[in-house]
């Protein structure tokens, strides 16, 4: 063994160490006691089980607030609570209705972790605007969220759901449902993409959503787009808004702060932006190969050293002027500067049965969905990077996945295609997707082959879907800001947009779409802020 790994094993237990001791002392100062009951099989042992027991059982160490029991199935505390499948975890149960369908697994360690602390907090923690639309609710909701471990969405939908159930326990109860530990409800409940939220069985969330639309979503029992504050919002003042936490947003906010100036980031979903539903990165410099979500963790770790983040908020209006005002669902801004971060999202192919089958079958995110499908049978539709990045995925888990191309060829980087061919992945050359069909799932794809014209039905359980990206500048419109022929926002080479005080950087400005070019923008563009605010150029004279 070498100096340095020795070296390096040792800082990681003692960072352990010391983590462990930070969440053992935050717990002793909790006012209130944690009840914690897992009912699991007689007999029965299986990572879902042996998961469940070996994290309370962490988390039990930690502090003597923390009492934890198992109880089998037919004890007699399984009747008296209702609980009929094994592992179910009951937190409090006695004052709280919030049961657990599966283990703290992966990405769910977060909810878990939050739950035991808003518990022994006693509070809901809710913000105002979400205590004003929560307090209309005078009629009981059972909410079943549907999550997995993989996904770095589903803590934040988890979250405002466990919020609300603490909130109000006489009226509101809980079950987050892992889909993998719960395959027959996710089926039941076509829920297979995930976050996915139900209240008195009806659909009312597809995807994370911040919380005061959550809440708004649970009072009006249906799908809420859009959270307008009804109460006057919190003002915050600063020099930088930074809209957007992927690698464009979080590196600018490490530059600006570091530069002397004041910023905050606003990011509606997770933190990371594409990067956080990446599998696998291997071109970013100084890791041979990480794990997207890993290479997250480590950005947002850097960035909150210096940016006040603020996620779970979308900005929903920007309005010009010194100061520049930004609104969002919780609060408002005033700010010197702008950033737009706002990055890419998937697009879509536009074919019948996308939409109505999206959640159903038809996925625009592997990492997060993919563990539903193992054993089944999928195709992914694409032949950038991100498609053969994803199907490689799929196939790594034990998806059966066939990769379907309008083209003959692919645009994938050669390492990628290489190992595509060397895993012997199916593909369907020169085909479109023409129809995605199913009733309540997806059932199977028309295919049209391009060069011969024929016209074919193809069994499948999943569609994901991978081909390109669309700027985000849904949001810049409404301002005003010019966009490029291509869609992109139009900037100089100090990433100056046509508006005073408005900036872009990342993928909203289109080019090479990396993540080391978005960090790049961002740092540049942070600079350039920093020196325009010093001598802003908008109040300069013309000579
Ligand atoms: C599957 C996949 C694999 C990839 N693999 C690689 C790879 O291996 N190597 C590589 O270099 N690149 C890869 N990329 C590309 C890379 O992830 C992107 O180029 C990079 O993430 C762009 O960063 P960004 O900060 O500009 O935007 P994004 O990462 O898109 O982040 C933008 C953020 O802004 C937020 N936002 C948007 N509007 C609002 C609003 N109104 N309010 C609040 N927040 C808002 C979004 O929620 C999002 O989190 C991959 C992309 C995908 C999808």
């Amino acid at each position: 063994m070498s100096n340095s790994f020795q070296e390096d094993s040792h800082q990681h237990q003692t960072a352990n160490e010391e983590f462990t001791n930070q969440l053992g002392s935050i717990f002793a100062k909790l006012p209130e006691k944690i009840d914690i009951f897992l009912f699991t099989q007689k007999g029965e042992e299986n990572v879902f089980s042996q998961t469940a027991r070996h994290v309370i059982q962490a988390f039990e160490g930690l502090s003597p607030k923390i009492h934890f029991e198992e109880f089998d199935l037919d004890h007699e505390m399984a009747r008296k609570w209702n609980v009929t499948t094994s592992p179910t975890i009951l937190f409090n149960p006695g004052q709280y209705a919030i049961r657990w369908l599966g283990a703290p697994m992966g990405e769910e360690g977060r909810t878990f972790l939050e739950i035991l602390m808003l518990i022994g907090i006693g509070s809901s923690k809710l913000t105002d605007q979400s205590l004003h639309v929560i307090k209309k609710i005078d009629t009981p909701r059972a909410i079943k969220v549907f999550v997995s471990a993989t996904c770095p969405y589903c803590p934040q939908q988890a979250v405002n759901a466990v919020k609300a159930a603490i909130e109000k326990p006489d009226l509101i109860s809980l079950e987050i449902i892992d889909i993998q530990c719960r395959q027959e409800l996710a089926h039941e409940y076509s829920a297979h993409s995930v976050p996915q939220t139900f209240a008195n069985e009806v659909l009312i969330g597809m995807g994370a959503q911040s919380e005061e639309l959550f809440m708004l979503s649970l009072q009006k029992l249906q799908q809420e787009t859009l959270f307008i504050p009804e109460i006057e919002a919190e003002l915050v003042e600063t020099d930088l808004v930074i809209v957007g936490g992927g690698p464009a947003g979080l590196t600018a906010g490490i530059y600006a702060v570091r530069s002397g100036l004041k910023a905050a980031l606003i990011e509606r979903g997770a933190l990371g932006g594409q990067v956080a539903t990446t599998p696998v990165v291997e071109n970013y410099p100084g890791f041979t190969q990480v794990g997207g979500k890993t290479l997250v963790d480590i950005m947002v770790s850097h960035a909150l050293e210096y940016v006040q983040i603020f996620q779970g908020e979308e900005v929903i209006s920007i309005q010009p002027g010194d100061p520049i005002t930004i609104s969002t669902s919780r609060r408002r801004f005033e700010s010197r500067a702008v950033l737009l971060a706002t990055g890419a999202s998937h697009s879509h192919l536009g074919v019948p049965g996308e939409s109505r089958l999206s959640g159903r079958g038809v996925s625009y995110c592997s990492t997060c969905d993919g563990p539903l499908f193992k054993g089944g049978k999928v195709i992914m539709v694409g032949g950038g990077n991100s498609a053969v990045t994803e199907v490689l995925h799929l196939h790594n888990i034990g998806v059966q996945v066939t990769l379907v191309h309008r083209r003959d060829s692919l645009r994938a980087q050669e390492h990628l295609t290489k190992n595509l061919f060397e895993n012997r992945i199916p593909i369907l050359w020169n085909t479109e997707v023409k129809e995605i069909r199913g009733t309540r799932g997806v059932e199977d794809v028309l295919l049209l082959n391009n060069q011969t014209g024929e016209t074919t039905s193809f069994e499948t359980e999943g569609v994901f879907i991978a081909i390109g990206y669309k700027p985000e500048v849904s949001l810049v419109k409404k301002l005003g800001v010019e966009l490029t022929e291509d869609g992109f926002i139009k900037r100089d080479s100090r990433h100056r947009t046509n508006i005073p005080g408005i900036y872009s950087a990342g993928d909203v400005e289109g080019g090479y779409k990396q993540i080391v070019t978005a960090a790049g923008m961002g740092s540049e563009a942070a600079l350039a802020i920093f020196e325009d605010l010093i001598n802003p150029y908008w109040k300069q004279q013309p000579t």
